[in-house]
């Protein structure tokens, strides 16, 4: 089981402008982005190396980040079913090693309120139940696996007043329906016992949030999946799935495996011709990370910077960030549209603007780490864990848009009671149909273009 992976063929570059609307698939055998997690992760453990020869297996999971690996882990665990994982390039390359490592008790963009717009109280309620059965199923393997856990829950912060508003609103909704005992605070109880934030007008305080390192987090999934029967092949991009008898046979470059069922597990990084069934499904928005070096004693105390837990703001345009173990303080938010737009210097200026605006004594402070990966965003903003076509063994659980750090490893869990055969619960809305295509497709990121000034204008609109 320990031995050492099979070294793949020609090892290529990190690609900065990869773009899964252009490009066919994420590349094979890839280096990973040049992130913090990865820069301190160690050593990841051994895979299985790539596709050697033709294959018959009984489960195909076509992706090795969270969703991928969870749904191999619980497959075994929970199933005796052993998996093969196929994976383009390393292990969790795409965004499971590229996020902010921020657990929140969600799933999608939508929340709670919009629940209740979209399906009324009660079917609200059973999604409410859904995710946060899935954040303990993902707590429990933070437990399990040496990832660095920052637990203590999630500082919502209100940029403007306005904003406090909609948050106390919220945080009514969240007691009274569903028992979940978030509260507001205001801009004094803030600066004093969690942090001076500049602008800041309170925040919302929910009691369930982890940060972890990504990283070590899916090099632990990695470790578990194998150690329970799953196999992993990395530098194995799957270029064509095709049907064959009541399976599938999927075409890499090292050969072809022959599958009882497949389980699509490629989120942000699906390429439009990977399979129909995916095609156009996914929205994949750019999203812009940054690690400063350490901060001094001085400086954590000059922000009065009390808390560890992980903090997101108002903006629609959201700034993600939080203070590390290590003191480094991690930031991330909205980035370019295209791949090919990725380096523009602008779109570092965002959060290097925004680090500034929230904690002006850090202002021009050395950047040791900066990278960008795909989210992966469905066009109803809430994700799908299903078998679409009840003809066709094929299943696929993806679109948390920006909120998949916790609820993957509930989705990949089941994504494998589907592909077990097991029912899921009939009323969670995210169990059933399958992600929304768009009309539209080509022109969407015209549309991106256009929301994106109209969010910021609204974003950076000072208070009446
Ligand atoms: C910068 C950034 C910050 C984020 N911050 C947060 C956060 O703080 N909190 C949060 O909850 N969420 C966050 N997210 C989202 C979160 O990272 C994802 O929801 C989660 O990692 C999704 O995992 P996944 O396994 O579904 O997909 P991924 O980790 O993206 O894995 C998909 C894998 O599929 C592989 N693949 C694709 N096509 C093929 C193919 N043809 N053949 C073989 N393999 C293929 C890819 O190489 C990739 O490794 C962030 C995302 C980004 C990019």
């Amino acid at each position: 089981m320990n031995q050492i992976a099979p070294v793949a063929p020609t090892a290529q570059p990190y690609d900065p402008r990869y773009d899964p609307l252009v490009d066919a698939t994420p590349g094979r055998n890839r280096a990973y982005a040049p992130t913090y997690w990865v820069a301190t992760a160690g050593t990841p453990p051994a895979d299985d190396g790539p596709v050697d020869r033709d294959m018959d297996v009984d489960v195909a999971i076509v992706g090795s980040g969270f969703t991928g690996l969870s749904c191999a882990l619980f497959l075994a665990r929970e199933h005796g079913i052993r998996a093969t994982v196929l994976e383009a390039n390393r292990v969790a390359w795409g965004c499971s090693t590229r996020n902010g490592g921020q657990g929140q008790n969600a799933s999608g963009r939508l929340t709670r309120t919009q629940w209740i717009a979209r399906w009324g109280e009660d079917v609200a309620k059973s999604l409410h139940a859904e995710i946060l059965e899935g954040f303990e199923t993902f707590a429990a393997l933070t437990r399990e696996i040496d990832c660095d856990p920052q637990p203590g829950g999630h500082l919502y912060i209100a940029h403007r007043r306005r904003t406090l508003e909609k948050l106390r609103a919220q945080s009514e909704v969240d007691n009274r329906v569903f028992g979940y005992a978030t509260r507001v605070m205001d801009a004094d109880e803030l600066r004093r016992d969690w942090v001076d934030e500049a602008g800041a007008a309170g925040a919302l305080h929910e009691p369930l949030g982890i940060g972890v390192h990504p990283a070590k987090l899916a090099f632990g999934y990695l470790a578990a999946a194998r150690a329970a029967g799953a196999r992993v092949h990395t530098a194995s991009p799957v270029v064509e799935v095709t049907r064959e008898g009541a399976g599938f046979r999927l075409r890499t470059p090292g050969g072809t495996v022959r599958a009882r069922a497949v389980a699509f597990a490629t989120g942000g990084y699906t390429g439009q011709g990977l399979h129909p069934r995916l095609r156009s499904r996914i929205m994949p928005i750019l999203s812009n990370s940054v690690v400063t070096r350490k901060l001094t004693a001085d400086e954590i105390g000059a922000l009065n910077f009390r808390t560890r837990q992980v903090i997101t703001d108002t903006r629609t345009l959201r700034y993600y960030y939080r203070l590390l173990p290590d003191d480094r303080l991690q930031i991330g938010s909205r980035s370019a549209i295209t791949g090919a737009d990725a380096e523009n210097a602008t779109h570092l200026r965002v959060l290097t603007d925004g680090l500034a605006a929230k904690f002006p004594p850090l202002r021009g402070i050395r950047l040791d780490h900066s990278w960008w990966g795909w989210v992966d965003v469905s066009h109803d903003m809430m994700p799908r864990i299903v078998r679409p076509d009840p003809a066709a063994p094929l299943f696929y659980a993806m679109g948390y848009g920006g909120n998949g750090v916790s609820y993957s490893a509930q989705a990949g869990r089941r994504l494998a009671a589907l592909v077990a055969g097991r029912p899921l619960p009939e009323r969670v809305p995210i169990f059933r149909g399958e992600l929304p295509g768009h009309p539209f497709a080509p022109f969407r990121r015209i549309g991106q273009r256009i929301l994106y000034r109209v969010y910021q204008r609204r974003d950076e609109r000072p208070d009446p």
